[in-house]
């Protein structure tokens, strides 16, 4: 669980590397009510060079909250046969392979015909593994960094916390449990007797 003992000098450090002060001293400015612009969910300022929103509690870059929306949202229609992508099942293919339900049938037919099919499966099966794995990461570090108010509890829900993160600490625990679950993933991609490696 997470220790909450740190030193006020700490989080004043963090607060001003999130700001931008990192010349300023720390010992002058004594705790951390400095009056700070209350921004909520959903608010769009500029701060710095930087377009900021808040989204999910976490302070975050426009341009991030961009290239999360193009991963997320899918084009009209399929990049693969440029038909219109309509149905229920699109969307979760899409997500996926890049293509509509309709071209994942058809490419996954080929594979069968092939006899490849058990494999190409259980490959894709451990790389949406390891994507989950790269996200959850980059979506834990960007949280523990970006914010100086809320953390990520260790199931994954943002709790808000009035004294600052030891950003260190945390930036270094995401760091190792995602190695650690990377390599085991890795080692099954590659562990071609592994038949029994469903995840
Ligand atoms: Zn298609």
């Amino acid at each position: 669980m997470l220790k909450k003992e740190f030193k006020k000098k700490d989080v004043q450090r963090a607060r001003n590397l999130i700001t931008g002060k990192t010349g300023a001293s720390t010992g002058t400015q004594i705790g951390y009510n400095k009056k700070t612009e209350d921004y909520k969910e959903g608010d769009v300022w500029t701060e710095g060079r930087k377009t900021w929103t808040i989204k999910n509690g976490i302070k975050q870059t426009v341009s991030k909250l961009d290239v999360i929306k193009k991963e997320v949202f899918m084009p009209l229609s399929c990049p693969c046969c440029n038909k219109i992508m309509k149905k229920r099942l699109d969307k979760p293919n899409y997500k996926v392979h890049k293509k509509c339900f309709d071209c994942v049938v058809d490419f996954e037919h080929k594979l069968r015909i092939r006899g490849e099919y058990d494999d190409y499966k259980k490959k894709l099966v451990t790389k949406n593994s390891l994507d989950i794995v790269n996200e959850m990461e980059s979506y834990l570090l960007d949280a523990v960094n970006a914010s100086n108010s809320s953390f990520v509890s260790e199931d994954g829900v943002i709790e808000k916390w009035t004294g600052g993160v030891n950003k260190e600490e945390w930036t270094q625990k995401i760091k190792e449990a995602s190695k650690t679950r990377r390599e085991h993933l890795k080692k099954e991609l590659n562990d071609e007797k592994g038949t029994k490696g469903t995840n």
